[in-house]
């Protein structure tokens, strides 16, 4: 992916408040990328724009063949269905679903039929070892629990780019451990991950970091 001349900014009144301020930044496939910097330096906004769930204001936006700037909103939202999994601090799973039907929604989204859709979950919940766990509401798992359900519902899709917000921000650090060495697993059978966070110790897991100060990439 290509972000060329990234700019993004609110206006309240006569001020223009700059969240991000010429992003200029290509990342590969395969890479495993770590975007780190202080609190409120636009690492989430960076994210969110990559992960198409966010607008910006001027650029361009050049994801595997499209032209992301130049998409309407429901193209947007194909692209994202069809290529990138998206794993957020706060687990956000769905607390009226069961594990099993959190992780297998993506897949009612995609149109997937239900003995695939069955055939998928399985390998999944195998996979990370939470078979026991599927019949369970989000409510009665532990925090890392929750986090590898958020991560199997984001991979569910075999999406090529995945993004993560602080996914061990809630965890303890055996638990972060955890998730940290299933990325880097993940990275190796070729998925590019991109993630945001506080811990030198996570980035290292990584193979670069991009430092964000005041909205733009440092030097
Ligand atoms: P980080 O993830 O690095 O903490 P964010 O990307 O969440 O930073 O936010 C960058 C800055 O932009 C913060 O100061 C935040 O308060 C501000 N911000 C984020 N979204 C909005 C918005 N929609 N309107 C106004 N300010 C925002
Ligand atoms: P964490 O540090 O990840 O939050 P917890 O201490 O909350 O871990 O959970 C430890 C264990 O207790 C886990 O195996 C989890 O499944 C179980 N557990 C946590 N909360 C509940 C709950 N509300 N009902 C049933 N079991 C729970």
């Amino acid at each position: 992916l290509d972000l060329k001349g990234i700019y993004k900014w609110v206006n309240a009144g006569n001020n223009r408040t700059f969240l991000l301020k010429d992003i200029n930044l290509t990342i590969n496939e395969g890479e495993f990328v770590s975007i780190m910097g202080p609190s409120g330096s636009g690492k989430s906004t960076l994210l969110n724009i990559i992960g198409m769930l966010d607008d910006f204001n001027e650029g361009e936006y050049y994801f595997l063949h499209e032209s992301v700037h130049k998409l309407k909103e429901k193209q947007r939202s194909d692209l994202y269905k069809r290529y990138i999994g998206f794993v957020f601090q706060a687990y956000h799973l769905i607390d009226e679903l069961t594990v099993y039907e959190n992780i297998e929604t993506p897949l009612i989204y995609q149109g997937v039929k239900s003995a695939e859709r069955k055939a998928l979950v399985a390998d999944i919940l195998d996979r990370f070892q939470i078979v026991g766990k599927k019949d369970l509401f989000p409510t009665q798992l532990s925090g890392g629990q929750q986090q590898l359900v958020g991560i199997a519902r984001a991979l569910i899709g075999k999406p090529k780019l995945l993004l993560a917000d602080e996914p061990t921000g809630n965890l303890n650090s055996a638990q972060g451990e955890v998730i940290m060495q299933l990325f880097n697993e993940l990275n190796k059978e070729g998925v590019t991950i991109i993630q945001v966070t506080h811990s030198e110790k996570n980035a290292a897991y990584g193979s670069r970091i991009i430092n964000l100060l005041d909205g733009m990439v440092q030097k």
